[in-house]
């Protein structure tokens, strides 16, 4: 399954009747073509620069919104800031535990996953959330990764 872009996304909620204000398509925009995994602090700058007007009540009701209708997915990371990724296909992330960048990995899609101790459970499984840790490039070589975590 492919990321679905911006176009392809907004189609699927208007087939769903779901309408979308301009300011909550822009911000499904910003997300379907970003690869980064904006806080909703940095989706509200971004999207403020075009609406001046919108509320950071607006940027987390919409992020709310589209999580709930599937075109995006919040990843929460404990006592860090949530991340919102638009990318709505089966992927792992690798994340930075210095400066907490996350970069998208392809992963094989949950059919693929044929240990029985996953099925062992029960569990109808539909899908899942794998995230490798480490040290990002930058942040390797200004040697941040000796000093605590500074995130945010
Ligand atoms: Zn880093
Ligand atoms: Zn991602």
């Amino acid at each position: 399954m492919h990321r679905s872009s911006f176009a392809k996304s907004l189609a699927d909620l208007k087939s769903r009747g779901v309408r979308l204000t301009p300011q909550r398509q822009m911000i499904l925009r910003y997300l379907k073509e970003t690869h980064e995994h904006p806080t909703a602090e940095q989706i509200y700058h971004q999207v403020s620069q075009e609406f001046a007007s919108i509320s950071m009540a607006t940027v987390y009701n919409t992020l709310h919104r589209l999580t709930e209708l599937g075109v995006i997915r919040e990843l929460s990371y404990g006592d860090m800031s949530s991340r919102y990724d638009g990318n709505d296909s089966e992927h792992a992330h690798l994340v930075c535990e210095v400066c907490g960048k996350v970069a998208d990995v392809p992963c094989p899609p949950i059919e693929r996953f044929t240990s029985p101790e996953l099925f062992a459970h029960g569990y109808a499984v539909g899908s899942y959330r794998l995230e490798f840790y480490g040290h990002c490039p930058d942040c390797q070589q200004s040697g941040a990764g000796q000093r605590d975590s500074e995130l945010n």
